[in-house]
This record gives C-alpha cells, structure tokens and sequence, in this order.
C-alpha cells in the first residue's frame, strides 16, 4: 500500500516540489540553502554566536542587555532565505504540511532544555487573528513536538487579552510596549498547570516582547521555571 501510494504521490521536496527520497523532507539544494543553527549559541535565545562552544553558557547583546523573564531557549533556524520562505509559507500559506518537519527540527534543538514534566506552551493569538489563518501555528507546532518528545501540551494555557497591532518595522521599545499585558493565563491555568515547568513555543522571535509578554503570563499561572523554543531567530547581522 505504501509502495503503490509512493508511486501515485511521490515525495516532494518541502522547499521547491522537485522529486526527494523522503517524505517531509528538504532536497539537497533546498537543505543546503537553510539557515540550520548550528555551533556556538545564546543560551536565551539559540541566536548563533562567534566562536568556539565552551562549557559554560554564553548570551548574545540582546539578552546581556534586556532582562528575558525566562532562563533559556533554542531556535532551529536563522531567519532569512529558505528560514524565512518556510515560516511565511507556514503562516500565511496554509502549508500544514510543514509541521512535521519543523517540529522535527525545533524538538531536536529544543530537547536538552526538556523534562519529562515540563509542559509545552504555544504563544496565544487573538481569536480574530486565528478565524482568519484558521490556526495558530505556534500551537500546532508545540502540539507536534510534544507527539515527538512526549511531554504535554496545553494549547490553551494562555490567551490573548486584547488585540496588538502588527509589528513590522516597529522599534524594540514599541515592540515591548505594545505586547505588554496582552497575553495572559486562560481559564483555571494555574490549576491546569500545577506548578511545572513550562517550554513557551512559537514560530519567529524578533525582538522577544512577545515571548516576554508569554512568558510573564506563564509566570502568573505558576510556572516553576519557563524556557523558550523557536523555529526562527531574526538575527541582526545574518
Ligand atoms: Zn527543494
Ligand atoms: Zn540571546
């Protein structure tokens, strides 16, 4: 059955449609284009970082400079080229199919910041965002990489308490002003929660108010400790 639907419906590379070996899958070209993260990162943010890893945690300008209420986080990909075709594609493309590769990706970054308690957190949108786009891909992704890792995920942990305007070409000081107080912890979240630990997940992080905003929230609902997983990191110089 798998063989005869292999021949109907051959694998095709997520990135450009040409013919690959595996279903979900970048083909050579497309994976060799893809800011993958890999070496020396910030252990708030996964941003990549120059140099060489040593033993001991290392952060970027931004996390040395503003106060991340969460203690660390991982990112799968820079965002730019292919990184960022695919977490549009994602976003505004009806591309589900996507899922399961980036969720592959982020949880294989994302993994040594897991315990098995820790209960995975999709960044909320306002509901009108979500009849729009249908889903809210962060909470899609957190509930794939939960499938993988096994941990549990509480789609509705969180949720947006008004509506915040778009952020494309706002400052860093409007960004924080603008998500501040937006989100907060959902019908009984703290009873829900229990105290454990929680992995925040969303699709791009720029500046990080939206994950701060998230990740206050999370603290108000009792988190025990809060870490960040990102499919891209919008890095200043990349
Ligand atoms: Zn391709
Ligand atoms: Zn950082």
């Amino acid at each position: 059955m798998q063989s005869l639907l292999r021949l109907a419906f051959p694998p095709q590379c997520i990135g450009c449609g040409d013919l690959v070996e595996e279903e979900f899958s970048l083909c050579g070209t497309c994976w060799r284009q893809t800011p993958f993260i890999t070496g020396l990162i910030c252990d708030a943010c996964g941003v990549p970082l120059p140099g060489e890893a040593t033993a001991a945690p290392e952060h970027c300008d931004d996390c040395l400079s503003i106060a991340r209420p969460w203690q660390r986080g991982r990112a799968a990909l820079i965002y730019r080229d292919n990184g960022r075709r695919l977490v549009l594609a994602l976003k505004h493309g009806d591309r589900l199919d996507l899922i399961r590769p980036m969720a592959r990706w982020l949880t294989a970054v994302a993994r040594p910041l897991l315990a098995p308690e820790t209960v995975l957190v999709p960044v909320p949108v306002h509901y009108l965002r979500l009849v729009r786009r249908r889903y809210n891909q962060a909470a899609v992704l957190a509930q794939e990489i939960g499938r993988r890792s096994g941990n549990v995920t509480i789609p509705d942990l969180l949720v947006r308490t008004r509506r915040t305007k778009p952020q494309d070409g706002m400052s860093r000081g409007d960004r924080f002003a603008n998500q501040s107080g937006a989100i907060a912890p959902g019908r009984s979240a703290a009873a829900r929660l229990a105290g454990r630990p929680v992995m925040l997940v969303d699709d791009v992080m720029t500046s990080g108010a939206t994950l701060a905003a998230a990740a206050e929230a999370a603290h108000a609902a009792g988190a025990s400790q809060i870490c960040v997983a990102v499919l891209a990191r919008v890095a200043k110089d990349a």
